[in-house]
């Protein structure tokens, strides 16, 4: 197949493409480099059946030849990010999306919408099934990512449905892995950084909100089974396995073997309470279900944080 992956050089892109080229397929990578880095795609910048177009998919997207499907992964993703680049945030996933979808259109592609457990806000139903509306605080500084979200899955079911498009949604939950930047602000990147440099481990407010942490090997897999899959309505892809904040600093100081201490600084914002995913229609529309336990996941990156230091 010949897939276009927007959002290619990016942490999550930038592994979808990596997989995608290993089972053979022609992956044309494209970003703008907003968030993403070439450093992340240089591993496979060379491939065979690899090209890298830089650019902006709020913007027209023109493509020669024919593609087999669309992948959009183009957005600021970490709440750092998007309190950074709101406009941006907004335009990626309402005009990138429409202009993503069109393109899948014109090709005849089948489409995929990277969303994210960010469409259930601060859930009042725990853990999260696909069938909960969300509780989302429109005019809150994450409403520009989780309305973006809203609206890019709200687009996917109309090209689907108006235009027929072949489209699939897949809501992710936290994901973490090698190629995280060092700086983006999320806890487990924040945390790993801390702990190996000695610096205090910064824990946002009490530390009892909760999170379920996947890794990225699992993901990628989830989407790989649902693109393969005829089910297009949204699925969620994460690990259950859920942990307080404070409970995942611990764990990242032990497995570190940091003797840096914990910090307690104030909650952001809309801060979801709790976050876990219900993954009932993956394991059983995809037969998945994460592999990979978060300590080795987290060993994994650890190892790769580790050693991107010792480089810098
Ligand atoms: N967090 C933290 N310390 C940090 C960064 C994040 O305690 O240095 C908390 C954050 O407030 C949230 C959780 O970790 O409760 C996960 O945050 P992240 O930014 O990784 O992703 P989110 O799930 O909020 O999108």
């Amino acid at each position: 197949m010949r897939i276009l992956v927007a959002g290619a050089a990016g942490f999550i892109g930038s592994h979808l493409c990596e997989s995608l080229l290993a089972r053979g397929h022609e992956v044309v990578g494209m970003d703008n480099l907003l968030t993403g880095a070439l450093d992340n795609v240089e591993p496979f910048l060379a491939a065979p059946g690899f090209s890298f177009v830089r650019h902006d998919v709020t913007e027209f997207i023109a493509l020669e030849g024919p593609l087999d499907w669309v992948l959009h992964f183009a957005s600021p993703a970490s709440p750092h990010d998007y309190l950074e680049m709101p406009i941006q945030t907004l335009k990626v996933g309402a005009l990138g999306t429409h202009k993503a979808l069109g393109l899948a259109k014109t090709k005849g592609a089948r489409f995929l919408l990277a969303s994210t457990s960010e469409v259930y806000g601060d859930p009042l139903v725990h853990p999260q099934r696909e069938d909960y509306w969300g509780n989302v605080n429109p005019i809150g500084p994450r409403g520009v990512y989780d309305e973006a979200k809203r609206f890019a899955e709200a687009m996917t079911m109309a090209y689907h449905r108006y235009h027929g498009v072949d489209t699939r949604i897949v809501r992710i939950f936290n994901t973490y892995g090698e190629r995280m930047r060092r700086h983006d602000g999320r806890a487990i990147p924040a945390f790993m950084t801390q702990a190996l440099t000695g610096e205090p481990l910064t824990v946002y407010g009490d530390g009892s909100q909760t999170r379920s942490f996947q890794y990225i090997s699992d993901l990628v897999e989830g989407i790989w089974r649902l693109m393969e899959s005829r089910v297009t309505d949204p699925v969620n892809i994460g690990n259950p396995h859920e942990m307080t904040l404070l409970e995942l600093a611990k764990k990242i100081l032990r497995l570190s073997g940091s003797a840096s201490e914990i910090v307690f600084e104030p909650l952001p914002v809309d801060d979801p309470k709790v976050r876990q995913p219900d993954i009932t229609r993956a394991r059983s529309l995809l037969g998945w279900e994460p592999r990979v336990d978060v300590e080795e996941g987290l060993r994994r990156t650890l190892a790769w944080f580790r050693a991107r230091l010792a480089r810098s």
